[in-house]
């Protein structure tokens, strides 16, 4: 893989594609900054080298065109603060302003462009956009791995226009290698911990993994399509009816490759969808009508568990049960702090996807663990064994 690692950036001027898409709340002031943190060593590791940096990236969604509300500007104090250096900004991303700005930049200046997505054109891929922004570097680094599974024109389809003169920054390499630690060659035995709100969502990855996976530990809503299908009482709980049949086709798939599924035999059960309401204990096929499973039980914590600490690798997506009400929390804390007590002991562990990373920073685990990624949808791609644009981009 070649990376920011293997090049010298003396002189050079380089084009970054990082994610700077960050929560901004209603004064502009940005309420969670990883991205950029995120981003900082692969933009150091040039500046060091002597070389000046253009950053690109989209903000938000904005739909027509130029939107004050979206505009990267608001972000230029913080990344001068975190760069030591006072940044400059483009209000345009591509044309006269940016090429200019782009032209007169000197080593260990840094250029921050206005959002890609003012222009339709960054999203649709567009060929002659992607050359426009292509002009003002000579030198492309990818490093949003948020954005890796969309072929965007700053994404993957300026690569063309670098021949060999592109390559990963630090973040995109660092997710690529977890990943494929997990996919390609896993200790093993290697478990896939998949739960959530939807058996639908997970499908693809619960196919994909029947190649790779030792055992798959199921929890959470998705848990329940699985239960009914095999005959069980759920209850109120969360059911996808249409999806009855491919759960089964799942369940015998996994038998044939010799994949272990795990289905939590006990849930916490509530007669109403929130904190307050009527809890106990009930088998997850013994669900009463009236009632809705929320979390996995005891019994159900107490065999994941087992399992998880006689693993070598893990992976994990989506969570236990409804976290965010203290209720139903249990299940996904449990398994998270098993996460850190198996990554203490030697096992590789990486937790991906929006809601599971939520829950591990919830409670505290993040520098307990191997890896928490960035990308949500991206990873959640490269598991359902889809090759990410973004990466091939690269490497092609
Ligand atoms: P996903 O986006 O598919 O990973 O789902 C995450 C969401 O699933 C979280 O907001 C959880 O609250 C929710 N969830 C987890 N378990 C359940 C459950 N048993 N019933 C309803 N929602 C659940």
């Amino acid at each position: 893989m070649k990376t920011v690692d293997n090049i010298n950036f003396a002189d050079k001027k380089v084009l970054i594609r990082v994610d700077f898409n960050v929560p901004l709340n209603e004064n502009f002031e940005i309420s969670d900054d990883s991205r950029i943190t995120a981003a900082l060593p692969t933009i150091n590791k040039i500046l060091d080298d002597g070389g000046s940096v253009i950053l690109m990236s989209h903000l938000g969604r904005p739909k027509d065109g130029p939107n004050p509300k979206y505009s990267l500007k608001h972000i230029l104090q913080h990344l001068s603060k975190f760069l030591n250096t006072n940044v400059k900004f483009a209000d345009d991303c591509v044309g006269d302003i940016a090429l200019k700005l782009a032209n007169n930049l000197k080593a260990g200046e840094v250029l921050l462009l206005e959002n890609l997505r003012f222009y339709k054109e960054e999203e649709k891929g567009d060929l002659q956009f992607a050359e426009k922004l292509s002009k003002l570097g000579n030198y492309y680094v990818n490093d949003a791995f948020g954005t890796a599974h969309r072929a965007h024109a700053s994404t993957a389809v300026i690569a063309q226009f670098f021949g060999e003169a592109k390559c990963f920054g630090y973040l995109m390499a660092k997710e690529i290698e977890n990943a494929e630690k997990v996919m390609k060659n896993p200790a093993r035995p290697f478990t896939a911990i998949i739960g959530g709100a939807k058996a639908g969502d997970k499908i693809l990855i619960l196919d994909n993994l029947m190649s790779v996976a030792d055992n798959i530990i199921i929890g959470g809503g998705m848990s329940y399509t699985f239960v009914k299908a095999q005959g069980g009482k759920i209850g109120n709980s969360l059911v996808e009816n249409d999806r009855l049949e491919l759960t089964l086709q799942i369940l015998s798939n996994a038998q044939k490759n010799g994949v272990k599924i795990h289905l939590p035999q006990d849930s916490v059960i509530a007669d109403k969808f929130n904190n307050e309401s009527n809890i106990k204990v009930a088998q997850s096929n013994e669900i009463p009508d009236g009632w809705m499973g929320l979390d996995i039980g005891p019994q159900a914590i107490e065999n994941y568990k087992n399992i998880i600490l006689q693993s070598k690798t893990i992976l994990w997506n989506g969570p236990m049960g409804v976290f965010e009400m203290q209720n139903f929390e249990n299940g996904t804390k449990q398994i998270a702090l098993t996460l850190a007590e198996a990554t203490n002991r030697g096992t590789f562990t990486l937790i991906g996807g929006g809601d599971s990373s939520a829950a591990i920073h919830k409670f505290k685990l993040e520098e307990k663990v191997s890896y928490v990624s960035t990308g949500g949808g991206a990873l959640l791609e490269y598991f359902e064994g889809k090759i990410l644009p973004g990466i091939s981009a690269i490497n092609d």
